[in-house]
């Protein structure tokens, strides 16, 4: 996500801004260093109780209170998801659930996930992301791949991760090595 977009007036985006369906900046689709870099270009927010009352004790203790960058800083634990949390989030999620689909799944199985795959380009909340997991999917749909149980979904999905990575200038993963990465853990031992 570091190229500019356009919108839809046609003027520049922040790069890295990405906006959502309603034509406003989508906080979700967008990386924390580039929201951060731009917001605190604005006036600042109210700060909460804790904020305000931290800030009053280094005032009142003469401290002059001094903040890294922001292009620095990195998205605290306990706030909303960027592009690329949920993004890793969902990836563990979906990576390892295709890593412990069954080998001969059964109707009910195959069924549920093929609703859960075929749902993410309406709900996944990164609307930039579902749109273009939306495309790919009509190319390659996973009907096929979650019919053949365990093996070709890890690929077929591998391959869905690829493309993303492929867009985002990332290295290819090796989908040959899936298995490793999302269930039995490293031949070098390191994860037993
Ligand atoms: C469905 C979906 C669509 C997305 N679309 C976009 C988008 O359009 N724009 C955008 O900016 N971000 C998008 N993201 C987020 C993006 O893919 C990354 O999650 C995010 O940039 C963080 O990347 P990361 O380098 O930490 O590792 P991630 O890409 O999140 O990968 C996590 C781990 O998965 C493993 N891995 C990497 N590739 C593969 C693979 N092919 N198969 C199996 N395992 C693999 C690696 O060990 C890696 O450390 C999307 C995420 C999802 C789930």
């Amino acid at each position: 996500m570091l190229e500019s977009h356009s919108t839809p007036a046609g003027g520049k985006l922040p790069p890295g801004m990405v906006l959502g369906p309603d034509g406003k900046p989508c906080k979700v689709c967008t990386g924390f260093k580039a929201w951060t870099k731009e917001h605190s270009k604005k006036a600042p927010k109210s700060h909460s109780k804790a904020t305000a009352s931290a800030g009053a004790a280094s005032a009142a203790a003469g401290a002059i209170a001094t903040s890294a960058e922001p292009s620095e800083k990195s998205l605290p634990r306990d706030c909303p998801a960027d592009v690329e949390r949920l993004g890793r989030h969902t990836w563990t999620f979906l990576h390892t659930t295709a890593s412990y689909f069954p080998p001969s799944p059964s109707l009910a199985q195959k069924s549920s996930m093929l609703s859960l795959l075929t749902s993410l380009p309406t709900l996944y909340p990164c609307s930039s992301c579902a749109d273009e997991l939306g495309s790919y999917m009509k190319s390659h749909p996973p009907k096929e791949a979650v019919e053949g149980g365990r093996s070709t979904l890890e690929r077929w999905l591998c391959e869905v991760h690829n493309e993303v990575n492929e867009r985002l200038g990332k290295e290819a993963f090796n989908c040959d090595n899936v298995g490793q990465r999302w269930r039995d853990g490293w031949e070098d031992g390191r994860c037993d």
